[in-house]
């Protein structure tokens, strides 16, 4: 076959929300002819070491919301371009699927400014995973006809209307990076008069050997859930369909929690780390 990284290319692959075995079988592919892997922090360490090749460079840009270190996405979009317009195939992997959440955007405007091919490969999102995982389909018959995928990361994401409209909406509402702010997002909803048979679910590091998801009513949550640490990354779930959970999970809770994704940058030898320095 010929060699995809002759001319230099850029792919941007979801690797999918933990378990290694969901990346797609087209991003599996693409892992595996890569010369050089940037790879973020929510991806499994599993998937670069069952499918990337053992000669390719691997380098660990991770990003976090609050703490520990991040790699700017200046330097993120700096690297693709400069091992693209070195003749490589460069995977840039991302947690979860690429266009959701994700810096996408700033990526795909430097691959286009810089005249650098590229291809998408979507990804299995957390919402997904985390639904798949935890036994709890995110619309049902009788329960909820269509989904929203949200943050409130902050709280000055969502507007007090639209919080009324959220308290009130029969969708399932997802949260991404939500739970640092979770008692804001309760508190609205309640606040609103969110039906009381609309539970909450918290799923935490879905899809991985550490999942563990902890339910309530909303009205519940400050008795019940408010004293909780939860280990990153958690995914909220509202709405009746979460009621569906107790009857279809089949995925037993993990008897320790443990972080299972590598929660600094890392970098895998010393001219990535001169490069990530530059
Ligand atoms: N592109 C990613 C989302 C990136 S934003 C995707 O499509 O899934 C990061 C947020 O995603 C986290 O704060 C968390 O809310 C959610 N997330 C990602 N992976 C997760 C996992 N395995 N379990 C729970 N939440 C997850």
């Amino acid at each position: 076959m010929k060699s995809l990284s002759q001319g230099g290319k850029v792919i941007l692959v979801g690797a999918g929300s933990g378990d290694p075995e969901l990346i797609t079988v087209k991003g599996m592919r693409f892992l595996q002819q890569a010369d050089v892997i940037l790879t973020d922090r929510l991806v499994s360490p599993e998937i670069i070491n069952s499918f990337a090749s053992p000669t390719a460079k691997v380098i660990f840009v991770g990003k976090q919301c609050r703490r520990g270190t991040s790699t700017p996405q200046a330097t993120i979009n700096e690297l693709m371009v400069l091992y693209a317009q070195d003749e490589k195939l460069v995977v840039r992997l991302k947690g979860g699927d690429v266009s959701i959440f994700s810096n996408i955007l700033d990526e795909l405007e430097t691959l286009v400014q810089h005249g650098i091919p590229y291809e998408i490969v979507p990804g299995v999102t957390a919402a997904l995973g985390a639904a798949a995982y935890a036994g709890m389909p995110l619309t049902a018959r009788g329960y909820s006809t269509a989904v929203r995928f949200l943050t409130a990361y902050k709280s000055d994401v969502v507007s007090e209307n639209y919080w009324k409209e959220l308290a009130q909406t029969e969708d399932t509402l997802v949260f991404y990076m939500s739970s640092e702010t979770l008692a804001n997002v309760v508190g609205q909803l309640t606040k609103n008069n969110i039906a009381p048979d609309k539970l909450l679910a918290v799923v935490e590091q879905a899809t991985t050997p550490f999942q563990r998801v902890y339910t309530s009513s909303l009205y519940d949550y400050e008795n019940k859930l408010s004293e909780q640490k939860f280990l990153s990354p958690t995914l909220v779930v509202i709405g009746r369909v979460v009621a569906l959970q107790a009857q279809f999970q089949w995925l037993q809770a993990s008897p320790e929690p443990v972080e299972y994704f590598r929660s600094e940058v890392a970098v895998n030898n010393e001219n990535e780390q001169l490069a990530l320095t530059a």
